[in-house]
């Protein structure tokens, strides 16, 4: 059976070029790069090399990059990291309720340690209203944190907007980008970011490897301890194959980025047109322009997520959903509950996300079998 993958929100394969840049580096070149040896002095050159690449990518030093474990990773980093080097100011945080797991259970995280955090809410594109971030600055306000783009209904915040709020305020300035990286172009410095996430995964790179860019002067405690790799801000032997594997993939992302992406809109569009024409009852989820080339997101009255994904799944198209109890959330979508979806729609939501293997034949046949399976989910569940 033909098989498509229409979930690159969560993970991506890893591009055979990354693979191959990262292969010599387990076995051959295999030094830990803290050691002043031969061998370690070829991984630091490798790492450093990195360090360049991935620098020059989103506009900035070299040494404004630290190597991570990943998205969560860089996440938990930045927002403990600037909390605690920012307690004897204050301990005000501010954020949205559409933000990733890792920024929201860290936060809720700070809360239990006497930190207070706000919210904010966003509209029915789930867009951040920049003026509510000016209105929840107060002069205890140590960190504001929200996400260049949303993973599950891929609207893309104002982030040079907060970013510009927050430096006139004099607050660190946190984004996520792991949905943007190597998908958006990205100039930390026109973002008006202080600290930026990215993962490796997310752009057919590796996955377990990310990193956190931290302007210098930045303010922040280290959150791991033990080591002083990373000048002391992440303890840990550094992920040598996995780092060269992350700006390989980004160095192609610099290519697929200008010759790739109108494509990946193109095919979007023609499965947001094609849904829409061919299902009745369905709603459109997330900014209609600003929005992650890849994201196509959709609720169907009176259907199910989770058999939708199980039908879809059936016929060979992987996907995911926002609904209860899916594999990688705890219930129903918290951000679908922020655009203020009622809970019938939220049930039956589906996402699917394209990448750069998607064809034009994979999208015709999705649209064959979506209607399908949406008509055959909405008989099955009349009789439930
Ligand atoms: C995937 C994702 C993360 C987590 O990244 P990992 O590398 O898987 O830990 C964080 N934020 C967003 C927006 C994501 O999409």
């Amino acid at each position: 059976m033909k098989k498509i993958y229409l979930d690159c929100a969560s993970t991506t394969p890893a591009d055979p070029e990354v693979v191959a840049a990262m292969l010599p580096y387990f076995s051959e070149i295999f030094g830990n790069p803290s050691s002043v040896h031969s061998f370690g002095r070829e991984a630091k050159k490798a790492v450093d090399h990195a360090r360049e690449t991935v620098a020059r990518f989103i506009g900035v030093k070299p040494h404004e990059i630290i190597f991570t474990g990943g998205g969560t990773e860089s996440n938990n980093a930045a927002i403990k990291g600037c909390a605690y080097a920012g307690r004897s100011r204050g301990d005000h945080i501010i954020t949205s309720y559409v933000e990733h797991h890792s920024v929201l259970e860290t936060c809720e995280f700070l809360q239990r340690n006497g930190f207070t955090v706000t919210y904010l809410p966003v509209d029915s594109a789930g867009m951040v209203d920049p003026d509510a971030v000016l209105d929840a600055i107060t002069p205890k306000t140590i960190l504001i944190s929200i996400m260049h783009a949303n993973n599950e209904i891929g609207t893309i915040q104002p982030i040079a907007e907060i970013g510009h709020i927050a430096r006139e305020k004099g607050i660190p300035f946190h984004t996520d980008a792991v949905q943007t990286l190597g998908h958006l172009t990205i100039d930390a410095d026109a973002l008006n970011a202080d600290l930026l996430s990215a993962s490796a995964h997310k752009l057919y790179g590796p996955k377990g490897v990310g990193f956190l860019y931290a302007r210098s002067g930045t303010k922040m405690g280290p959150f791991m301890h033990g080591g002083s790799q990373e000048k002391g801000r992440r303890a840990s032997t550094h992920n040598v194959p996995g780092i060269v594997g992350l700006a390989k993939a980004v160095e192609l992302a610099e290519k697929y980025m200008t010759e790739e992406m109108n494509p990946i809109i193109r095919l979007r569009d023609k499965l947001i047109k094609g849904i829409s024409d061919a299902v009745k009852g369905c709603r459109f989820n997330g900014h209609p322009a600003k929005r992650l080339p890849g994201n196509v997101n959709f609720s169907f009255k009176n259907t199910e997520g989770e058999l939708l994904l199980q039908h879809m799944d059936e016929e060979g198209i992987a996907c995911s959903t926002g609904s209860a109890c899916s594999a990688e959330s705890k219930g129903p979508s918290h951000v679908l509950t922020a655009i203020g979806l009622s809970s019938d729609l939220i049930a039956g939501s589906l996402r699917l996300t394209l990448g750069k293997y998607v064809t034009d034949e994979d999208i015709d046949y999705t649209l064959e079998v979506l209607p399908k399976v949406v008509k055959k989910v909405r008989s099955m569940t009349e009789f439930l």
